[in-house]
């Protein structure tokens, strides 16, 4: 009989308060009645999936979105999964947070409401730099986020930074990084810049100044170097922590175990099948059942999400031309194969694509 592992839920929280200039992830703007119909339907959805699934729960992640301005629903929320399924005692609560809302209401509700990770989309720590990303925070409302989260008593903060912005260079990450360091958070996330379409950004491309590739390269590389000499552990392509504070719930992704997610756009993978809930607000709150989206968990798709990770992948799985490849990458200072094991070093994470390409060609 397969051992089936403890599961991690995914919540959506489509809304957010204004569109920042490069995002294109699924959110509408803020409208309270909206919001409400939403919390419903989601409440509906966590009932029926809590009576199909009879798995415990060890991760919940309330994403967006801008999931902190549910703030006062986020107790009735949480309760509705507290009482479907049967969440683990010590379970990873994460909530993401815009620090540009009224923080203090929105933490307290948060504590009382079980969440125990918060995750705050800081990005900059520029005025200037938060604006052109059409940012709605400043840098002291994140200054002040973090300070009220820790007065509450949250001991797991992770905070986000983005590079390769208009205008950045390796000098104005540093300005970015001593400050999100200064906060003393135990998790960061650093995201590099993408240009997708249908954002603002994708418009104005031909006038942002943005660094060119090797300029971008440069300040991956310079950041992975400043954050471990600070004490974090670069654990995954864009993720360090300090101590055992690895983001549980992302770690389900990467190593490719069993999640659920609820609400539009929101990907699952359960009983080894993947699927998702379309990106169409209205459609979820009327009940549209999820879109099958095929098998998951096959070898190439696991080497795939390994490779992502400061473990990586052993080799034992791999055929010889795949190992003959990661002794090429490793000669050449992308990759360490040591101890059956190959994982890839920071410039190996900067090529990850075509590195995962050219193994998976072997197999
Ligand atoms: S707050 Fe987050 S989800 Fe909302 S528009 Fe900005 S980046 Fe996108």
């Amino acid at each position: 009989m397969k051992f089936l592992t403890n599961l991690g839920l995914y919540l959506h929280i489509p809304f957010c308060n204004g569109k920042c200039a490069y995002c294109d992830f699924y959110s509408a703007f803020t409208n309270e009645e909206l919001v409400d119909s939403y919390v419903t339907a989601l409440i509906r959805e966590i009932k029926q999936w809590g009576g199909k699934i009879n798995r415990p729960i060890d991760t919940i992640y309330l994403g967006g979105g801008t999931p902190s301005l549910l703030n006062h629903r986020l107790g009735p929320l949480l309760s509705a999964v507290y009482k479907s399924f049967s969440v683990l005692d010590n379970a990873e609560i994460t909530l993401e947070v815009n620090p540009a809302d009224n923080i203090l209401e929105i933490l307290q509700n948060a504590k009382k409401a079980g969440i125990n990770r918060i995750s705050i989309g800081a990005q900059s720590g520029d005025d200037t730099e938060l604006l052109i990303l059409g940012r709605r925070h400043t840098v002291a409302d994140t200054e002040n986020a973090v300070r009220i989260a820790r007065e509450l008593g949250f001991s797991n903060i992770s905070l986000d930074l983005m590079l390769g912005l208009p205008d950045s260079s390796c000098d104005t990450l540093r300005g970015s990084l001593d400050f999100i360091t200064s906060l003393n958070p135990e998790h960061i996330s650093a995201y590099i810049l993408k240009i997708e379409e249908k954002t603002k950004f994708y418009k104005q491309r031909e006038t942002l100044n943005l660094p060119d590739d090797d300029k971008v390269s440069d300040q991956y590389l310079f950041m992975c170097e400043y954050l471990e000499n600070k004490g974090f552990c670069h654990y995954e392509i864009s993720n360090f922590c300090k101590g055992n504070t690895q983001s549980r719930h992302n770690l389900k992704y990467w190593k490719c175990e069993e999640y659920l997610g609820l609400g539009p756009s929101a990907h699952s993978y359960l009983f080894g099948k993947r699927f998702y809930y379309p990106r169409d607000l209205k459609s979820f709150i009327k009940g549209i059942t999820p879109t099958p989206d095929g098998e998951g968990g096959d070898l190439s798709e696991k080497i795939m999400l390994a490779l992502r990770l400061k473990d990586g992948i052993k080799t034992e799985s791999l055929p010889t031309a795949a190992i003959r490849k990661c002794e090429l990458f490793a000669q050449n200072g992308l990759g360490i194969l040591e101890n059956g094991s190959f994982s890839l070093t920071n410039s190996g994470m900067l090529l990850s694509n075509t590195i995962i390409t050219e193994i998976l060609e072997e197999f």
